[in-house]
């Protein structure tokens, strides 16, 4: 499994190669302020590998979710939105409105959210 690609944004980010507003970073995950945010509070949560999308996951990288998930939990909490509530959304693929192709995890909160999603 490769770790990082050299052509990648989110792996650029990682590796700091490309600034970021960093939220949380442990020795899995880490966070930052998306560029373009919908929501008051709108963080970017990677995993530390790279992963092209959500249907690439297997058997040996299926718990990158569960590292994303704990860690979105914990930034809602820091900011403040765990009691009102949030949203975590993983876009896959040209339908599900992908542009990055890094696995990653929105978190979006600070605004109720409506629902269809666009
Ligand atoms: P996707 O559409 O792939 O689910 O989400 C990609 C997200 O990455 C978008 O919300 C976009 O605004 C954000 N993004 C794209 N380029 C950059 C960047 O250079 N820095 C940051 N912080 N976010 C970015
Ligand atoms: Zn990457």
């Amino acid at each position: 499994m490769e770790k990082l690609k050299a052509d990648c944004l989110f792996c650029k980010i990682i590796k700091k190669e490309i600034h970021s507003s960093v939220v949380h970073e442990d020795d899995k995950t880490l966070a930052f302020k998306d560029i373009n945010p919908q929501a008051p509070v709108h963080i970017i949560i990677v995993p530390k590998i790279h992963v092209d999308k959500i249907s690439d996951l297997t058997e040996e990288t299926a718990e990158f979710i569960g590292d994303m998930t704990l860690t979105a939990n914990k930034i809602a909490k820091e900011f403040k939105i765990d009691k009102n509530g949030y949203r975590l959304v993983v876009n896959c693929e040209e339908y599900g409105g992908q542009t990055i192709y890094h696995i990653h995890v929105h978190l979006l909160g600070g605004r109720r959210m409506t629902w269809p999603p666009g």
